[in-house]
């Protein structure tokens, strides 16, 4: 059932307070330490789009946002709401672990219930809500820096938007965190040095051609004892302990350099490149760009750069030039993980992107989700205004394909067709894709590749 919002009104006093506020209380009950769980829930309205251009509802929703999570909270409880998008709450004294991911759990349900707007016309509008919560648990220790059990939370939070029940938990015990942390970094560090890390591709699938001529380069890397480690820690490692643009420089080498050998063998194929906040940053980069196309003779063309839309804010001033610069070698730009951040037309408008790619956490489940089929949909009729290519992310089936064929989608990637091939296997899969040749999806190959002469 909606609840129809009331006009704004203030939080009852004690349970919201200022977001600087709620840090001080996670440092003050450090004093007397317990354990607690810091969640952060972002909201995504699933109309957001439509939302854009009707700030007043928005201030209905957030009243009623504001009267829920007020009856929510315990007493001793508080939560900030930080921006229009993102919640923080702090729940004090937990008995046990599993309760601060019952809390979680009970935030996703109370942010999700469709709220009722009324319009100033009398018309009753619905706005749906689509949250993912990241929850932090904390040992009952002092926490020295409040900031990292944000920072702990806000990844849990980037990673339950991309699972189905929408909330993740992860632990701030003694340093482990960061222990472990330093230890994926020491081995890291070697494994730049030594080139012991691989590039795998994805191929990217053409839907009007039916042909794959396109790969995304995804970093992997097999450590001594044998396991692997996920490719988004090794990308946020990189990036808050200085060496993402030794990875980035790896990863554009590697890629080219396999590009040059492919095409010398009849393949040309595109790849697109993840590019971080820090190499947004770096001025100097469009010059490493150039510097690596000359070395490895391929043209810009055949190359896209992925931004994300938090490393474009985090960038807004400098990122039309540094987007200018790499258009001017030629290069392509898409917009990652379209539709979790902050999805705003403005960016598809201001920066020259030529492709926008569907976060997989709408196209997973949009064949059995009307809600997400209407997002996947609005955001290729989006892409399309602005010119630019829709690509969707993470398609694991042929109904799916199907339903995103009709909507007019450009192009996909998934495991349906394949998962991240080693450099030697790709050839292969293009030439008996391209060949008509679909024998069920690929698997992807752990071994180290073949370094081109
Ligand atoms: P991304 O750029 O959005 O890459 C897509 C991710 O989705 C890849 O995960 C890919 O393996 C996965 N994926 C593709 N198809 C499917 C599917 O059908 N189902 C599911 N469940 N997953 C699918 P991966 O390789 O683990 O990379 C995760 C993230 O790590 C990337 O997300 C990207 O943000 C980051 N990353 C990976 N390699 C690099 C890199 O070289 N540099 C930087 N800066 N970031 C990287
Ligand atoms: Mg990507
Ligand atoms: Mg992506």
């Amino acid at each position: 059932m909606a609840a129809t919002a009331s006009p704004p009104a203030e939080a009852a006093a004690g349970s919201r307070v200022a977001p600087p506020a709620l840090l001080e209380r996670i440092r003050d009950e450090g004093r007397s330490p317990r354990r607690r769980a810091l969640l952060v829930a972002r909201l995504n309205r699933t109309d957001r789009l439509g939302a854009l251009a009707q700030a007043s509802e928005s201030r209905h929703v957030h009243a009623e946002i504001a009267r829920r999570l007020n009856n929510m909270v315990r007493q001793g409880d508080c939560y900030s709401m930080v921006s229009a998008d993102e919640i923080w709450m702090l729940v004090d004294d937990l008995a046990s672990e599993a309760l601060g991911e019952l809390a979680g759990r009970t935030l996703v349900e109370t942010l999700g219930r469709p709220v009722a707007v009324r319009r100033a016309s009398g018309d009753e509008t619905i706005v749906g809500l689509r949250p993912v919560v990241g929850v932090a648990t904390c040992e009952p220790l002092p926490v020295d820096d409040p900031l990292a059990l944000v920072a702990l939370a806000s990844r849990a939070a980037n990673q339950a938007a991309r699972r189905d029940d929408r909330i993740k938990v992860l632990r701030l015990t003694v340093d482990e965190d960061a222990l472990h942390r330093d230890e994926i970094e020491r081995g890291l560090r070697i494994a730049l040095n030594d080139n012991a890390l691989d590039v795998h591709f994805q191929p990217q699938i053409d839907l009007h051609a039916d042909r794959c001529v396109s790969a995304e380069a995804l970093i992997r890397w097999i450590r001594p004892d044998g396991r692997s480690v996920d490719s988004g820690l090794i990308a946020s490692i990189c990036e808050e302990r200085g060496m993402i643009g030794q990875l980035t420089q790896l990863v554009l080498n590697t890629s080219l350099r396999y590009q040059m050998f492919w095409k010398s063998r009849g393949l040309d194929i595109a790849v697109s490149l993840n590019l971080s906040a820090v190499s947004l940053a770096d001025a100097s980069f469009p010059d490493v760009v150039e510097q690596a196309l000359t070395t490895w003779g391929v043209a810009g063309d055949r190359l896209t750069l992925e931004l994300t839309e938090s490393a474009i804010v985090q960038n807004e001033a400098s990122a039309v030039g540094f987007m200018s610069r790499l258009k001017a070698l030629g290069c392509k730009l898409a917009i990652d993980d379209f539709g979790t951040g902050y999805s705003s037309f403005s960016y598809l408008r201001q920066f020259p992107l030529d492709e926008l790619k569907i976060d997989q956490c709408f196209v997973r489940n949009m064949v059995t989700d009307r809600g997400d089929a209407q997002i996947v949909r609005a955001l290729i009729d989006l892409a399309h205004t602005f010119d630019l290519h829709a690509l969707a992310e993470g398609v694991e089936d042929e109904q799916t394909i199907a339903a995103l064929r009709g909507m007019g989608c450009d192009r996909v990637q998934g495991y349906h067709y394949s998962r991240a091939l080693a450099p030697r296997d790709l050839p292969e899969f293009i030439e008996a894709f391209n060949g008509g040749r679909r024998d069920g999806p690929a698997v992807s190959a752990h071994s180290r590749p073949d370094v081109p002469a």
